[in-house]
Order: structure tokens, then sequence, then C-alpha cells
């Protein structure tokens, strides 16, 4: 979803002409594109027709490869062959503690750079790249200009990591309409979503076994959105693992002690043949430098048993973590080439007692899913499912001390309605001024402003005695309307701000962006603003009683009080949270004593007046 923006009234939002999507998954070992066409969700393929594109990147002197162009510098060049470059995203050089062949340049707590034959590349500005050959590789299939992408990123992606992914598509000149979780993306690809006539909530398990990852997730769709219950997987657990594991039996078979390195790149690649082709055939050949070894579905079965016993603990314990039985997953997903393997199949099925999905190509389907939900949001889809979405930033209004509270937060589904009381701020207050606001920050100053109305003919009362109620509703299109409604006179007035296609994604990353940088500093300001208006409203409460009762005083104490009292005026003037709160104790000491007073004076009052009743009563 956009951003909001004010509409005029009566203005409709112009027709959609046909737009490009695209949908993006930008895996760790391999990448690809896929789009809709005529209402059918397409990977596209490269000039090749090859449609995986090995996430690899090599730097020389004068030229860069990227993907399978790249792949044979790994062996023949490594420090200059970037792989696996999303291990990288949105860490700092200390987070990275796995081991890699490359020169990491930078300060401990920054982002790295590789250092390379072309200079120093951050992994965004490599990742950037493989964007960029996705983006033109779809530019010259569809013939068109892209106008926006969903990038997909790991359920357990933190916000740097999904920052970083951002970056790297805005550096690739993609404006992204939304960075997608990868296992919902694969939902999305089989339709989970679109099972209407469900009312009751789901629960799916998404199974991902890739290159060099493993992923398990589990989903939960209600009322229109995926939710993420639980994440689990392993970090250094995929087809690389298995590969290494049939190399490893390979040696024990033919007696070998050890490999060299190129040996061992040979051993490594004819033991990926093999595993594959297993996974069609019962029993294929293994070609080993000058011997041959024979591998049959039941020794793979057991040579891999370890990584996949690795795996079913691992879903296991997500399961466990959800609060799931295996009754209550509605189905499975296999995502990864990984899963291409029967065996991994067979292991699946047997742990969660049911048949998996895995129709749709399991290393096509997150990008496919990605593709329809970009499709979606660019506003192509003719079927009339309804668009359900989150709110991306959150949705608040201003309050004392330009101080903002949230209604609707970040990443709430839509369609969605809040409604939340108020109440004047000062006696005899007949109007009130409602200014709404979009943003992650605490401070009204730094969000973005979506629009103001006035609410007129509230009846005067004392402060704090109206109450307001305040509804905001996100229709299913993204259309904000605000309304208030003073409760004791039923006076009301609203808004309607509409969602604009015309705004910038930078400017949405810029105000989440900061809502994340500024956390801290928020929270600071937040309190310096609050202990303001407390403190203001506790001196015009005190400016109030003294005008009634300033005799209770004697000269010494009034004098005492007056100079507490404009001590804090003084300090308020400054954005020196302590001065501030020692004058209010200090205020306090004082205002505390003439409370009292005019406490005793009030009791006093009333005892006299019961006495006169009683005594006029019994008359
Ligand atoms: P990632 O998401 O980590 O980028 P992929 O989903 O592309 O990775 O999976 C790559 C892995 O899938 C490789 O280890 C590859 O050997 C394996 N793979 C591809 N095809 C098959 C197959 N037919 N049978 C078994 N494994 C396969
Ligand atoms: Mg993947």
């Amino acid at each position: 979803m956009a951003l909001l923006q004010i509409a005029e009234p009566g203005q409709s939002s112009a027709p959609h002409e046909h737009r490009i999507a695209i949908g993006i998954d930008l895996g760790t070992t391999h990448s690809l594109v896929a789009t809709v066409l005529s209402g059918k969700a397409k990977v596209l393929n490269d000039d090749k027709g090859r449609v995986l594109l090995p996430s690899v990147v090599h730097y020389s002197n004068n030229s860069t490869a990227f993907g399978y162009d790249a792949n044979p510098f790994l062996t023949t060049d490594p420090k200059n062959t970037i792989v696996s470059v999303k291990r990288f995203m949105g860490r700092s050089k200390a987070d990275i503690k796995f081991q890699h062949p490359y020169t990491l340049v930078g300060e401990d707590n920054q982002m790295p750079a590789f250092e390379t034959a072309q200079g120093r590349k951050t992994p965004v500005e490599i990742s950037a790249e493989i964007l960029k050959q996705l983006k033109d590789r779809a530019e010259a299939s569809l013939k068109n200009p892209i106008n926006g992408a969903v990038i997909t990123v790991p359920a357990y992606f933190d916000e740097a990591q999904r920052q970083a992914t951002r970056d790297a598509a805005q550096l690739a000149g993609l404006n992204v309409l939304r960075l997608l979780n990868e296992p919902t993306a694969a939902a999305v690809a089989y339709g989970l979503d679109q099972d209407t006539n469900l009312s009751t909530d789901r629960n799916y398990v998404i199974y991902d076994l890739g290159g060099g990852t493993f992923d398990v997730s589990i989903l939960r769709f209600s009322q229109g959105v995926f939710e993420v219950l639980a994440t689990g997987g392993h970090t250094a657990l995929g087809g690389d693992d298995l590969d290494r594991l049939i190399v490893k039996w390979a040696k024990k078979q033919l007696n070998i002690e050890t490999l060299n390195d190129a040996e061992f790149a040979h051993f490594v690649v004819a033991a990926r043949q093999a595993k594959e082709a297993l996974s069609d055939a019962e029993q294929v050949e293994l070609k080993l430098l000058d011997q041959k070894l024979t591998l049959d579905r039941p020794s793979f079965e057991s040579i891999i048993q370890v990584a996949l016993d690795k795996t079913i603990s691992v879903c296991k314990r997500v399961m466990r973590d959800a609060k799931l039985e295996l009754d209550d997953i509605q189905n499975v997903v296999l995502v990864g080439g990984s899963t291409r393997s029967y065996a991994v199949q067979k292991a699946v099925r047997e742990v969660f007692n049911q048949e998996p999905l895995c129709t749709i190509n399991p290393d096509e389907v997150v990008a496919i899913g990605a593709s329809i939900t970009a499709n979606q949001l660019i506003g192509n889809s003719t079927d009339g499912s309804l668009l359900l979405d989150v709110t991306p930033l959150s949705l608040g209004i201003e309050t004392m001390g330009g101080l903002v509270e949230r209604l609707i937060s970040r990443n709430t589904a839509i369609p969605v309605a809040r409604r939340q009381e108020f109440t004047t701020y000062q006696d005899g207050q007949t109007a009130m001024l409602i200014h709404v606001v979009q943003g992650e920050r605490d401070l009204v100053e730094h969000c973005r402003s979506l629009g103001r109305f006035v609410l007129r003919g509230i009846p005067p009362m004392t402060a704090g005695q109206a109450r307001i109620e305040l509804t905001y509703q996100v229709d299913a299109d993204g259309l904000l309307s605000v309304s208030a409604r003073e409760t004791t006179s039923n006076v009301s007035a609203q808004i309607d701000i509409k969602p604009s296609y015309g705004l910038s994604d930078s400017d949405m990353e810029r105000l989440l962006l900061e809502g994340f940088q500024f956390a801290s500093e928020d929270k600071a300001l937040r309190h310096l603003q609050e202990t303001k208006v407390e403190a203001q409203r506790e001196l015009e409460a005190l400016e109030q009683a003294l005008k009634v009762d300033a005799t209770l005083l004697a000269e010494a104490e009034l004098t005492a009080l007056n100079a507490a009292k404009s001590q804090l005026q003084v300090t308020l003037a400054s954005d020196d949270i302590d001065a501030i709160e020692q004058a209010v104790e200090a205020l306090k000491v004082h205002s505390d004593e003439f409370a009292a007073k005019r406490m005793n004076q009030h009791i006093d009052h009333a005892l006299k007046g019961t006495k006169l009743d009683d005594w006029s009563n019994s008359n």
C-alpha cells in the first residue's frame, strides 16, 4: 500500500492501465524473476533459456561476470568471486563470524565491504548488481520498463537485513512495492490465501531446503492475512551439505584419504550431478577421476540421513514453538531446489503425516508467489479478489506537546477500524483540532502530516470531562477515513484520506528507517514532551487555584510558591529534562502544602454547611 494522501471530495482514483510488476526471489545460491502474463504467473529466462541466475558475481580488473559466467571463477579466483552475499546483508563486520574467503574492510560496527579487483564493494552494491541483472532480463523479455517489484526475504530477516535488501533494490533502479516473506510468497503461489470458503484460521508449514540454508516457517492465515507463527532453521544446511556427504561416502568407498582442491571440486560437482539425477532415476553412476561408483536411492537416503534428521528436529521444535499439533496443519509446502529430492519429500511426508505440496517447481515457487503479489499491488489483478494488505506505516493523531498517539500500528491488516477516546485539555474548550499523521516517530514534526480537521460545537466543560471518540478506518483499498464525535452532544466531524500511487516509496522508506534509527532518541523526546505537558497542566491548575485561595497562604509561603513556579516556567523553556524534573519536584513541595490548606478549608466549609443544613432541616 502506498502512503496515504488527502483526496478532494468526490474525486475517484485514476483508472489503471496495465502496469508491469515483477517478483524477485533474491536467493543465497540462486536468484530469479517472475511476472504475471495474461493472468498467469511465469518465470522469465535469460537469452540462453535459463531461469535460475546463480547469485555469484565475479570482479576482474576490467569486467564483471554474473551467474553462470561467474561460476568458473569460484575455484580460480575465489577472492574476487562473491557468492552467498545474502549472508552478509544488513550485517556489521563484527556480526560476520562464519568462514569465507574474502577480505572484508570497514569498522567493526559498520557494514563491511569486500576488497575486490574493482575496489570496495558492499553487500548492498553486490546484491544490487544481481537484482539489476534480473531487472534487465525482465525488461528485455517483456519489452517494457518495469513499474514495480516485490522482493522476497527470509521470514527471520531483521529490519537491518530488510533495509539492506530495500536499498539494494533501489540501487538497482527498482521501485519496491513490498518486501515479502519467502514462506508467504510460497503460500501465495499455491493460492492458499484464496480459499475464502474456509472461515476458520488455517496453519501451513513451509519447508525450504535450498542450496546452503534450511528454513522452516509456520504461517497462520487468519482474516485475510498471513502471520508468521514460528520460524526455525539452519544457516549452514542445504544441498551443498548433501553434496559433501556424498563426497565423504565416495572417498570411503574408493579408499581415498585426502583430495587436493581441484580433486575435491571435481568430486563435489560429480556428487551434485548424481544427487540431482537421483531425483528422477532409481540409481546413478558417479564418474570420479578414473573410477566409477554406483549410487542407488537406499544408499543415498542413508548417506544423507544425518542432514535430514537435523531438518526434522527443527520442524518438531518449530511446531512446539507454535503450540500446534499435526492435525492443526492444513498443508505443507515444499520450497527450495533440494526438496526435489525424493528422499527429502519422503522425510517430510513421514514427519507431517501428509502429502506435501510440490506441484510448482520448488526453486521457482517463491518468485511465482512474489510476482502474483506484485501484480496485485500494482493494481492489475482483475480477478476481483479482495486485495488484502497491511498498513505500511503507523497512523496516529497529534496530541498535546506535538506527540503522536498511534491508533493503527504499521503492518496491521486492512480493512481495519480502531476507536479511541480523547478529551479536552482546557476548561470550556468548544473545538478540537484533529491532526492525522503517519509514521513511526514519536514527534509529529518527524512524521508525515496527512490532514487536519476541526471538531466544533463541543459543549463547554471542565478540562478532561468531554469525551471525544475518534475512529480511524482503513478500507480494503487503503482509503483512510477519520471521524470524531463528542459523545454527550453527538456533534461530529470527519475527513477522508485516500491512497496516492504518485508518492515515492523512498518517502515511506525514509519514514520507516528514521523510525528505527531514532527509536531511543524518540523515547527521550517523548518523555521530555510529556513531562513538559504535565508540568504546564499543573502550572495552569495552580494558577486557577491561586486566583481563588491565595489568601490561605502566609506571605513567605506565597513567595516561596511563586519562586518555585517561576523557576519551573524558566526551565520549561529549555529542553533540559533533569532541570525540569527538579523544578517540578521543588514546586510540588510548596503546591502540596497549598493543596492541603485548600482541602482543609473546603472540609471546614463542608462541615459548617452540614451543620447549617441540619439546623435548617430540623426547623
Ligand atoms: P537457494 O534458495 O538457497 O538459493 P535453491 O532453492 O536454488 O537455493 O536450491 C539449490 C539446491 O537445490 C542445490 O543444492 C541443488 O543441488 C539442489 N537441487 C537442484 N535440483 C535438484 C534436484 N533435481 N534434486 C535434488 N536437488 C536439487
Ligand atoms: Mg530459496
